[in-house]
């Protein structure tokens, strides 16, 4: 698989000549502040010990504490944790929530384990980072395959071990731990929002658009469901195993239902099975890829017929495939602001815990629409100014944000 902390740093590289600011700047932002690679071991249900590799990447701190969620996946690599770090940076910046970027990733499939093998190693991880973690230090969060449940025992056991009650260093909690209304919905909600405005921008709605969605996970599942209640048809959905099809459009309610029963989105009646390549290169209007990074290359970049894409998943697109899709014209909403609803609602959740004082979900979904609401625009005043693509414009909105933190306290 392509590198993708080179992706990142060619991303970079592409705002340099927008940006005005020492070369020390950007040699600052090439270079994750700190990466703890550490061992888990973890007794096994069968009695035998097994050694699971982890990594958790702090890329910045300029803005306030690193800040981003944990991946378990079978793939993880330490340089794709490092690249999820830095786009954390990026995307908390564009949005401008006060924090920096951070991402940890254990190597492992949880599908694997048991409950309590899970929960062994996810204490296991924070035993080994915990002094390196804390609410004005470093505050993790669920990603690909972790869940509410995961950061509740994350937050015990760090509360455990430093002797105190701590909510505010993990977000993304069970509620009656001090996880946050809105909170599971929100990287799709986000999502929704920024691309209700661009729709409005070029004088379209959601009404008969058809939709694609790759990965039926918290992001893809909930952008599945909130498209269809905008009045979008959602033709195709997919998760690890393959995806589904039906011209006609796919009922949200029923497929969800099959998923939980059978494990997969595949075999469902009234639908025909295709694979994830085929569900990225369908005829439809708006294309969701919201699992992994990489999935649109140079190979096929070519034949992506949407007119739009979210990117819910971080680092879908490379950037040789990103040449080719703007070249088409197609409008891209890049991770860093598409997905940035996740981080923004954990943020909301950090300041109730840090209060002690709780939000309705109706506050929630209110600040939500707002902050991404004027990130999109301030993307888009960015891009016609500058006249630039959108992942150029986030870069330059975001980089000058983190530059002038860094300035002020004279790092350069
Ligand atoms: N893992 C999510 C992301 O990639 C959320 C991070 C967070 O809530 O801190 O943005």
């Amino acid at each position: 698989m392509q590198n993708p902390y080179e992706n990142y740093l060619k991303q970079l590289d592409n705002v340099k000549k927008y940006i005005e600011a020492p070369e020390g700047a950007f040699e600052i932002l090439k270079n994750p502040l700190r990466i703890i690679e550490v061992s888990i071991p973890v007794k096994m249900d069968d009695g035998s010990i097994k050694v699971f590799k982890g990594w958790r990447s702090q890329h910045n701190n300029a803005l306030g504490p690193t800040k981003g969620g944990i991946r378990y996946h079978p793939d993880v690599t330490k340089e794709e944790v490092m690249a999820l770090s830095a786009w954390m940076s990026i995307k908390n910046a564009v949005v401008g929530i006060p924090y920096g970027g951070g991402k940890g990733g254990i190597k492992v499939n949880p599908k694997e384990l048991s409950q309590g093998e899970l929960e062994r190693l996810s204490r296991g991880f924070i035993d080994a980072i915990y002094k390196y973690i804390g609410v004005d230090q470093d505050i993790p969060a669920p990603d690909v395959y972790t869940n509410s449940q995961i950061m509740s025992w994350m937050m015990d056991e760090y509360s455990k071990l430093v002797g105190s009650y701590q909510p505010g260093v993990i977000t993304g909690k069970i509620k009656i731990v001090g996880g946050s209304q809105g909170r599971g919905t929100a990287t799709a909600r986000g999502g929704f929002f920024v691309l209700r405005e661009a729709l409005k921008i070029k004088g379209e709605s959601f009404k008969g658009l058809t939709v694609a969605v790759q990965g039926f996970g918290n992001a893809g599942s909930f952008a599945a469901r909130f498209l269809s209640e905008a009045g979008a048809n959602v033709v195709a959905v997919s998760d690890s195993k393959g995806g589904i099809y039906n011209s006609q459009g796919l009922p949200y309610g029923p497929v969800l239902e099959h998923k939980m029963k059978t494990g997969t989105v595949r075999d469902f009646d009234g639908a025909r099975n295709i694979t994830n390549e085929e569900l990225l290169e369908l005829d439809v209007d708006i294309l969701i890829p919201a699992a992994i990074e990489n999935v649109i290359t140079k190979e096929n970049a070519e034949q992506i017929k949407a007119r739009y894409i979210l990117e819910l998943a971080n680092g879908p697109i490379t950037p040789e495939a990103d040449e080719i899709l703007y070249k088409k014209g197609t409008f891209i909403l890049p991770d860093v602001l598409a997905n940035a609803g996740g981080v923004t609602v954990s943020y909301f959740e950090w300041v109730q815990n840090r209060t002690g004082y709780y939000w309705s979900e109706r506050e929630v979904h209110e600040k939500l629409d707002e902050v991404m609401t004027q990130a999109f625009h301030n993307v888009y005043e960015t891009m016609k100014e500058k006249e630039v693509n959108s992942r150029i414009a986030s870069y330059i909105v975001s980089v000058s944000r983190i530059i002038e933190a860094m300035k002020a306290r004279g790092w350069i």
